[in-house]
């Protein structure tokens, strides 16, 4: 699918930025007001004296680590900060203790200031003293929450009901028939009030009832047929701990956390847009009474990323995890953050890819090859060049002595560093008697359309001397062992007359004299399926998406450091040493993108 361009900016459209555009001019939130309860005095003390600023969120679950999909989140929530002199809130949408963990909310901080916007969560200058200013926690509102929910009570609004589960389906309805009144539904507010607090003093059962907001079981939006608020859990929060046996529900937790951090634009993904208007009920209900500011925030949404051969579900990324098909989290072949960026993707990159693919309410498939065209086109500028052999076999140059004086004699040779970019200087190496060529550059028979090394043929060893192929040796079984060539006088590169012989081949080497042996990892994709996520999981997976290759690399790569900036390898693509595999002090390189799209469609 190729994303929608504005008609005004040319850019990718994002129609986020009319509705913030229209809103401030029209002053909506300059004019909020607080009333009566104006909830937590922290919400006041962080920095939230500006009510007209443009604030967005991104609210991710710390149940597992964050993959692309969430990129896009946090560069449009940051993004739209930025452009409009807002803030982003960085909060944990921690409501749900049995699958939350520490480990996830630090991955979560990790891969947001990485992408580069940690500063951003601050809100002027003045504000961020602390490390974190702007980030916040769900678990952290459960007081409100719980004011709220007996306020609701006292109002008529909520009750406690009793149904057992089976009984709660069988009187929900569904898309065709209206559901019907729960018998708990006609309560008193006391003893709604009553029964409620001693579902928070553990005098229930887990299940055995749940806190509803009383508003339609005729609704022809399933969502506002009497939604859940509360529910009876036993478990350990990693924030609060035992404090609490009841938890709110996410679709009433996410309103009034949005509604206290005074959030002005939420943005969701569409599956959300059926959940509007109990977000809107409840806000409404809630500024009634007092307990939040008026306008209250409101709910937009926008068509998820998904992306050809990757799957977005975190749910599903960790099934691949704890069951070991992947090597962790952060395998490179992961789409989440972590594995992205130990694969070689930079922040740069996944936001062009971000902006490039549009932010519409109409979804579609994003190709994967855009996100590799985002990486290449952010790194060719500035990555330095390096030739590696991935799939090395010897090629000796049999006259070299004759030519050069001695066998053993070394000949310097340069190239640049970068050719977009003179100033990044020249990198050197040796040329000498035997090289390392690529096994897929040899043919005993030139095949249609080959003009690399078969015998009879000529080709350039680049940045080197100009060579004509002899043969070959193999062994017994047919592998290939050696390639042999002899030098064609006066070709190197960069001297007079170099390119008086012509050539249609040009191929990469390294000199076997100052070769460093590396290891380079090269992933296909992790799932064969075009679009992975409707079947199986495991029938979709790609059995074949790591191949590890014995190469060998130019001496410029010996510096090669974990964190540093990626390397053009010529002919193979774009390549970052692995943070983590270093084996006997052989460096390991990732493959993060091809040269080109050579999947094709
Ligand atoms: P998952 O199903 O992978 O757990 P989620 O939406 O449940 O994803 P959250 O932690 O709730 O995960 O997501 C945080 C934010 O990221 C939400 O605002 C959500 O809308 C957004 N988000 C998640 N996946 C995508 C996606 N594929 N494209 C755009 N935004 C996404
Ligand atoms: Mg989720």
């Amino acid at each position: 699918m190729t994303p929608p361009v504005d008609k005004d900016s040319g850019k990718a459209s994002n129609f986020l930025r009319h509705v913030i555009e229209n809103d401030l001019e029209r002053g909506v939130y300059a004019a909020r007001k607080w009333g009566g309860n104006p909830g937590d005095a922290q919400h006041h003390a962080q920095g939230m004296q500006d009510p007209a600023r443009v604030r967005t969120r991104f609210p991710p679950e710390p149940n597992g680590y964050l993959h692309i999909g969430h990129a896009k989140s946090i560069w449009l929530n940051f993004e739209l900060a930025k452009e409009y002199g807002g803030v982003c809130h960085l909060r944990f949408d921690d409501t749900n203790p049995e699958k939350e963990e520490q480990e996830y909310v630090d991955s979560i901080r990790d891969a947001v200031k990485w992408l580069g916007y940690e500063t951003y969560l601050a809100d002027h200058p003045s504000a961020p003293s602390t490390l974190q200013p702007h980030e916040y926690f769900a678990s952290d509102y459960f007081d409100f929450m719980y004011r709220a929910a007996e306020y609701l009570i006292t109002a008529g609004l909520a009750y406690v009901d009793e149904q057992t589960p089976d009984e709660m389906r069988g009187t929900r309805g569904d898309f065709n028939t209206p559901g019907t009144d729960s018998p708990f539904r006609a309560r008193s507010p006391d003893e709604n009030l009553a029964r409620f607090r001693q579902m928070r003093e553990g005098k229930l059962d887990d299940g055995a009832a749940i806190l509803r907001a009383r508003i339609d079981m005729a609704s022809p939006n399933i969502n506002m047929r009497d939604p859940a608020l509360y529910r009876i859990r036993r478990a350990t929060h990693h924030n609060t701990g035992d404090k609490w046996c009841i938890y709110p529900m996410y679709t009433y937790a996410h309103p009034i956390e949005d509604a206290l951090e005074q959030i002005t634009h939420s943005i969701a993904t569409l599956e959300f847009e059926d959940q509007r208007p109990f977000y809107d009920w409840l806000l409404h209900r809630l500024a009634e009474g007092g307990l939040i500011a008026s306008p209250h925030p409101r709910q937009y949404e926008f068509a998820r990323l998904n992306v050809t051969h990757v799957i977005t579900s975190k749910r599903k990324l960790r099934q691949l995890v704890e069951e070991r098909h992947v090597d962790g989290w952060d395998d490179p072949r992961m789409p989440t953050l972590a594995g992205l960026r130990r694969r070689g993707y930079t922040p740069e990159a996944l936001k062009l890819f971000c902006e490039r693919s549009g932010v519409t309410r109409s979804g579609g498939w994003i190709d994967y090859g855009s996100l590799e065209a985002a990486l290449r086109d952010t790194l060719d500028p500035t990555a330095p060049r390096a030739m590696v052999v991935l799939d090395p076999v010897k090629l000796v140059i049999t006259d070299w002595a004759e030519l050069m004086g001695s066998d053993s004699l070394l000949d310097d040779c340069t190239a640049p560093v970068n050719p977009r970019d003179p100033e990044a200087g020249m990198r050197r190496f040796k040329i000498g008697r035997e090289v390392w060529i690529e096994r897929t550059d040899y043919e005993d028979v030139q095949p249609k359309g080959f003009f690399r090394l078969f015998p009879g043929n000529k080709v350039r060893l680049k940045y080197g001397h100009t060579i004509a192929c002899t043969g070959a040796t193999r062994d017994a079984g047919g592998k290939l062992l050696e390639v042999q060539a002899t030098l064609v006088p006066d070709t190197k590169s960069g001297t007079p007359g170099a390119d008086a012989v012509k050539v249609k081949g040009n191929i990469t080497w390294v000199a076997i004299a100052d070769a460093v042996p590396v290891e380079v990892r090269l992933y296909e994709r992790l799932f064969a399926a075009e679009q992975p996520g409707s079947g199986e999981l495991l029938d979709e997976l790609n059995k074949q998406s790591l191949m590890t290759c014995s190469a060998f690399a130019e001496p410029s790569l010996a510096a090669a450091k974990v964190g540093g900036a990626g390397f053009q390898f010529e002919r193979h693509g774009y390549f970052v040493v692995d943070e983590k595999a270093a084996e006997d002090g052989k460096p390991v390189f990732n493959r993060a993108a091809g040269m080109r799209d050579s999947r094709g469609k």
